[in-house]
């Protein structure tokens, strides 16, 4: 096959006045463009390729061979769980009985996907501990915004809107402080000890110092480290103590599931990305899901819609009962309790909630309790089986991810970077690297709970190959990848002059 042809540019494959469609002979244009203002219109027709259908083909098939994804192969991304998506998940998401719904239309005639909805609300509450989840926030970070906005609306309602701080360790997502100030809080940052947890003492001093300001303090446990924070209790009281509340990033809730419930630490508001905790394919920008959730007392505050299990009485024409239990959609509109209103598109991503939703159902109650401890068990066996080659800068027990700080011997000069860049070599996607910042070669790991023995093992021997070409040609290491369709690039220009355009890299030439 001759994969240079269609490693080409689509516009470089192109031939003038070539087609790969037809139109009717009597096909009226005119409509089409009828109700755009001239200001609108082109003076131009656009330069777009043109080619034949099989052309096309070819090139987005031979494109999708580049790309890596789950299915592909081990994809030990840390902090982003990208876990096993089964394909049952992608066709109930897919089902005309649910992908042909409209969100406006009668609550009535959408009874069964009402009770998905409510039923994703209920298991969630369940599975973390608190009374409430609404699932409007499309994404993780938008969920933080949202839980964020709900607890500024609770200090508010206690004429208490003079907290604006938010403490948040340095070791948390970059999210947690961006969302913070786009809720036009002020971050204050927490230290950690060498061991990575959180210090209790600069928390202690902290909130001495400005406790009467403190709107909430954010946390991830186990944190973006992968340990526990053995303190986790006493510094929910003392935050509490203080009049803040306590936010729960639970973006990866992978180690927790069956263990451990962010309510029963203590936690006020979380959210969780159903795009990694419960399967749904991402990276590229989704579409995801951010449900968010809050302890008894904090309802009012959550936005709208939510779905409700009620006696409803609807008028149907037919003679079947007219009252049953059933489902109701509660928008709050103008609804002086429920200061957010909405904070998503009608419902949120429907489709992620379906998948979620067949990925618990999966499980079930009795085997969603494995989650936690096989995705520790398979992170503590990568710890242990590479800890002679790649420096274990925290020592004890992980959770769901591990972080190395890059090779042992720095003698050889290879770099985390080269590490991951020569992975992609033999095969697998790079974990994450440079996060966190606490170390200078962060190498962060995450198995999942998917992951057999054997695909463990192949990746440990392959970190290991590695580590050995460090040392007899580190050269090999430090220009990978080699088998890639594209070559080790150039990050800082990509991301300093990125040319995202065909017709603008033939100008800059
Ligand atoms: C992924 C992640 C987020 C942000 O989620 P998005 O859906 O990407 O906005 C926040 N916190 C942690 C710990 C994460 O891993």
């Amino acid at each position: 096959m001759n994969r240079t042809l269609y490693g080409n540019l689509i516009f470089e494959l192109s031939k003038k006045g070539r087609k790969g469609y037809s139109l009717p002979q009597d096909y009226d244009r005119t409509h089409t463009t009828a109700e755009l203002p001239e200001t609108l219109r082109r003076k131009e027709a656009a330069r777009l390729p043109e080619c034949d259908e099989l052309t096309v083909v070819r090139h987005y098939t031979n494109l999708s061979h580049n790309n890596f994804g789950v299915n592909d192969g081990f994809y030990p991304l840390g902090s982003c769980t990208m876990k096993y998506n089964p394909v049952i998940n992608e066709e109930i998401a897919g089902m005309k009985a649910f992908a042909g719904l409209h969100p406006l239309q009668p609550a009535v005639t959408c009874q069964g996907a009402l009770e998905v909805y409510y039923n994703l609300q209920e298991s969630l509450a369940e599975l973390a501990g608190l009374s409430e989840f609404t699932l409007n926030p499309c994404a993780g970070a938008h969920g933080e915004l949202t839980g964020l906005m709900v607890i500024r609306a609770y200090h508010e309602s206690r004429k208490d809107a003079a907290r604006t701080k938010v403490l948040i360790p340095d070791s948390a997502h970059g999210t947690n402080p961006a969302s913070a100030a786009v809720c036009g809080l002020e971050v204050v940052e927490v230290k950690s000890l060498a061991d990575g947890t959180v210090d209790v003492e600069h928390l202690r001093q902290l909130l001495d110092e400005m406790g009467s300001d403190v709107a909430a303090m954010m946390m991830t446990n186990p944190n973006t480290l992968g340990i526990f924070e053995p303190h986790v209790l006493e510094i929910t009281e003392m935050v509490h103590k203080a009049g803040g509340l306590m936010y729960y990033d639970g973006a990866n809730l992978n180690a927790l599931l069956g263990e451990c419930r962010p309510g029963d630490m203590g936690f006020d508001v979380m959210h969780i990305n159903l795009h990694k905790t419960f399967s749904t394919p991402h990276g590229g920008g989704g579409p995801g899901s951010g449900p968010v959730g809050v302890r008894k007392g904090l309802e009012q505050f959550l936005p709208t819609p939510r779905v409700k299990k009620v006696i409803v009485n609807y008028d149907i024409p037919e003679d079947g009962p007219t009252e049953w239990e059933g489902f109701i959609i509660d928008w709050g509109q103008g609804d002086q309790e429920k200061p957010l209103g909405s904070v998503g598109n009608f419902f949120g991503n429907f489709g992620v909630m379906l998948k979620a939703y067949a990925y618990i159902l999966s499980l079930g109650s009795e085997n969603i309790k494995q989650v936690g401890p096989l995705a520790t068990l398979n992170a503590n066996y990568i710890k242990e089986r590479l800890r002679d080659d790649y420096l274990l800068p925290i020592k004890g027990l992980c959770k769901h991810e591990v972080v190395f700080d890059g090779l042992v011997d720095k003698s050889t000069g290879v770099t985390t970077m080269d590490v991951a860049k020569r992975l992609l070599d033999y095969g697998y996607h790079a974990p994450t690297i440079y996060f966190p910042l606490l170390f200078h070669e962060s190498l962060m790991i995450e198995p999942t709970e998917n992951e057999s023995k054997e695909t463990i093992d192949a990746f440990i021997d392959v970190m290991h190959k590695i580590a050995e070409e460090a040392k007899t040609d580190p050269e090999l290491v430090k220009t990978a990848p080699h088998n890639t369709p594209i070559g080790r690039v150039d990050d800082v220009l990509a991301a300093k002059q990125p040319v995202l355009t065909y017709w603008k890299s033939l100008e800059n030439e």
